[in-house]
């Protein structure tokens, strides 16, 4: 199913095409209204009319997090300062947020874009979906909200509320899809486990959209298995409109990252030169049709690789692969990389253990991982116990090459936050 079948399906010359003309748009746009831009481009010695093919995107300045930090409010607004009608900011932990801000065509272009990608796992009128993720500053709420309304869905404004007051919302309107976090999903399973719901038989659900956070395939697979329903992967980030710009369609193989409003560049984290496609880096997002805030070369720290294949299903735009975490989140124990999703990964097989966990670094380079046990299926015994200890702390070594310590703890026992899940805690004293 398609909601614009023509963008959908344009064929690469021309989608090439008209992505070239957006972004000598853009880029004259940010050199007359910008002056971060401006000076960029004065340090670079390029001009506008440089910019003659996509590849001379890569002349472009890249636009870091730092560079948004440092515009902080409105230092990179492309329009007038009474122009937006929306603001988002970033999940900032500390100090001060990254700020976004929309002009109306842009919060049209995003309710577009996420109607596209939610028809796309086939998604129609006939949807009641209930939005899970917060209504706050954070996108995830509003930009599904508005996606959702605009293909018809009888929306649920829900927000992160209770898993007692979501379950009622589910159980009264006839829930058919939610938008939710992985790790909530996961919690949300074992809270109707308690409660003797079953969720094949006891509700309406057919579909999850799960996002926001880093999650193996492992995860998505533990999602569907315990409600029985179709899980897609959604990417999106504050800078780039939120979701709805990066989504599986019904093959579940890679997001289609919607090219006619984004141009995809993949580099090496480390040094910024581009990657040949297909190679796993660092993911790079040009906006092609923003106006009250335009982002040329948008570092977004997330590691992924382009899937240069066709998709099944005729969309042109290209997939992305599962993001396998952000640059940022990389650890090094012992002069080892290694990706909590790795670690993730190797939970997520394992029957026995359940869906919390944390990663501890301490004292010199030491890892720890605490690791929640299944509710159910577990007698408890203590050789049982350290069986599964030896056999994780095996699988780490010949994944990882570190050996870290495992620590079996009871179901439900590890914090579980409201918003994205925190899987890591450094407290080493390097
Ligand atoms: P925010 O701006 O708060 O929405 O956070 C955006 C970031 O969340 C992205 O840059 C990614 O690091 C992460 N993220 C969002 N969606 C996904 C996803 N489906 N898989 C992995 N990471 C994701
Ligand atoms: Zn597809």
């Amino acid at each position: 199913m398609f909601w614009d079948r023509e963008s959908e399906t344009l064929a690469r010359p021309a989608l090439e095409r008209f992505q070239l003309g957006q972004l000598q748009e853009t880029v004259r746009r940010v050199a007359q209204r910008v002056p971060f831009y401006q000076r960029k481009f004065a340090e670079l010695g390029i001009k506008p009319e440089d910019i003659k093919s996509l590849e001379d995107a890569r002349r472009l300045p890249f636009t870091a997090s730092a560079d948004l930090f440092a515009a902080y409010p409105d230092g990179l607004l492309a329009v007038a300062a009474d122009e937006p009608v929306r603001l988002h900011t970033s999940s900032g932990t500390t100090g001060k947020p990254k700020a976004v801000f929309f002009s109306r065509n842009d919060i049209n272009n995003s309710a577009e874009l996420m109607a596209r990608s939610l028809v796309m796992t086939g998604v129609t009128h006939k949807d009641v979906l209930q939005n899970m993720m917060s209504y706050g500053l954070f996108t995830g709420g509003l930009v599904m909200h508005y996606g959702a309304e605009r293909v018809g869905c009888l929306v649920i404004p829900a927000g992160p509320g209770t898993s007692e007051r979501q379950l009622m919302l589910m159980q009264d309107f006839h829930t058919t899809a939610v938008h939710i976090l992985p790790s909530y999903a996961l919690y949300f399973a074992r809270f109707l486990e308690q409660r003797g719901v079953n969720p094949r038989k006891d509700l309406k659900l057919r579909k999850a959209f799960v996002g926001a956070e880093p999650h193996t395939e492992e995860t998505r697979r533990r999602i569907e298995e315990a409600y029985g329903i179709d899980v897609y992967n959604s990417y999106g980030l504050t800078e780039m409109n939120g979701p709805g710009i990066g989504f599986e369609c019904e093959h579940k193989a890679g997001l289609h990252l919607w090219e006619d409003h984004f141009l995809i560049e993949i580099v090496d984290p480390v040094s910024g030169q581009p990657l040949p496609e297909g190679e796993r880096g660092e993911l790079v997002l040009t906006t092609l049709r923003r106006e009250a805030m335009p982002l040329l070369r948008y570092r977004t720290h997330d590691i992924t690789s382009i899937i240069p294949e066709p998709c099944a299903c005729g969309r042109t735009h290209r997939r992305l692969n599962r993001i396998v975490g952000r640059a940022d989140d990389m650890l090094i124990v012992r002069g080892v990389n290694i990706f909590p999703q790795q670690i993730e990964r190797i939970l997520m097989s394992t029957p026995q253990v359940g869906p919390n966990y944390l990663i501890v670094l301490e004292g010199l380079d030491d890892m720890a991982i605490q690791v929640e046990l299944a509710s159910a299926g577990f007698d408890g015994q203590v050789e049982h116990l350290s069986g599964l200890r030896h056999q994780l702390a095996e699988k780490f070594k010949t994944e990882l090459y570190v050996r870290p310590k495992v620590e079996l703890v009871p179901a439900g026992s590890l914090p579980v936050t409201e918003g994205k899940a925190k899987r890591v805690i450094d407290r080493r004293s390097l």
